[in-house]
């Protein structure tokens, strides 16, 4: 749509480029950006850029905020289980960006599912400073995040070691529905198991056991957790119920 109380475009094509003047905001791959009115009355593209989409170190993937959805996909099996979840047509995936997801911070966010279930770190710039944050605190509601004004996310760093085994679970209300609940596990080489609920809640939950934990453990944990989100697309009752049940599926799978 037209975004019709915006007056200026530019492409950052610098660091310094990231200094945003009042009432400017980012745009990455602009699907949602474009899906409805916005205050903004500036954009600031952030392809202009040019950030490698993918780098592998020698312990990490390193993913930039600018990597499409469609790129992240090649990375595994993992990865696209969690791009799949981002019900949308080829046209959105081919276009929307992992950090444009994660920075929407909307429950159903696959990209802030993923980034949490592997422990990720993301990486935030201004035009100035540079601080990283664990995944798991970055969302901290429905819409709402750590960010500062005037932040950027600038990549998504990813230890090898969480993609040692993982294990996925997602439902919706209809086949192409969007997220009702999303939980994931994982289990390192040191028996370190972690489980993830995402999707069904206002926010992302860590749920973490030294080791493989007891069906009772996995339920009490889930159980705690006390922001299941109701909208369009699930109760509350049932998001729990389903989340309840993959926790225990994920658990059988890791063990
Ligand atoms: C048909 C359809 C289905 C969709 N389904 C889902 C879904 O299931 N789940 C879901 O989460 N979303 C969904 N969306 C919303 C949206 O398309 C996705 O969240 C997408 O991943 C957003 O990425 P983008 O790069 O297009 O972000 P943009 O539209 O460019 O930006 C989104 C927001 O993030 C900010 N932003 C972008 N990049 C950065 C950055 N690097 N650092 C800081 N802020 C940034 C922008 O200022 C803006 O506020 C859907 C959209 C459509 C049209």
């Amino acid at each position: 749509m037209d975004l019709v109380t915006v007056q200026s475009a530019r492409v950052a094509r610098e660091r310094g480029d990231l200094a945003l003047a009042t009432g400017e905001v980012v745009i990455g791959g602009g699907t949602w950006l474009y899906s409805e009115p916005q205050e903004a009355t500036g954009v600031v593209d952030l392809l202009g850029m040019g950030w490698e989409p993918v780098t592998r170190t020698a312990d990490s993937w390193v993913i930039a905020a600018t990597c499409t959805i469609e790129t992240l996909r090649g990375l595994g099996p993992f990865f696209e289980q969690c791009a799949d979840s981002l019900l949308a047509s080829w046209k959105i995936q081919r276009v929307a960006t992992v950090g444009g997801n994660i920075a929407l911070s909307l429950p159903a966010g696959p990209m802030t599912s993923l980034a949490v279930a592997l422990d990720a770190t993301l990486v935030l710039w201004t035009a100035s400073s540079e601080r990283r944050v664990p995944a798991a605190a970055f969302v901290t509601g429905v819409r709402t995040n750590v960010l500062a004004p005037g932040e950027v996310v600038r990549a998504i760093e990813i230890p090898l070691a969480s993609l040692h085994r993982t294990a996925f679970r997602r439902i919706a209300l209809s086949p192409l529905g969007r997220t009702g609940t999303l939980v994931t596990g994982r289990r390192d080489a040191a028996g370190l198991t972690v489980i993830t609920v995402t999707g069904g809640t206002t926010r992302p939950h860590r749920l973490a056991f030294d080791a493989l934990p007891s069906a009772a453990e996995v339920a009490a944990s889930v159980d705690a957790i006390d922001d299941w989100y109701r909208d369009a697309h699930g109760s509350p009752d049932w998001r729990r119920a389903m989340s309840l049940a993959f926790a225990e599926e994920v658990r059988q799978e890791l063990a």
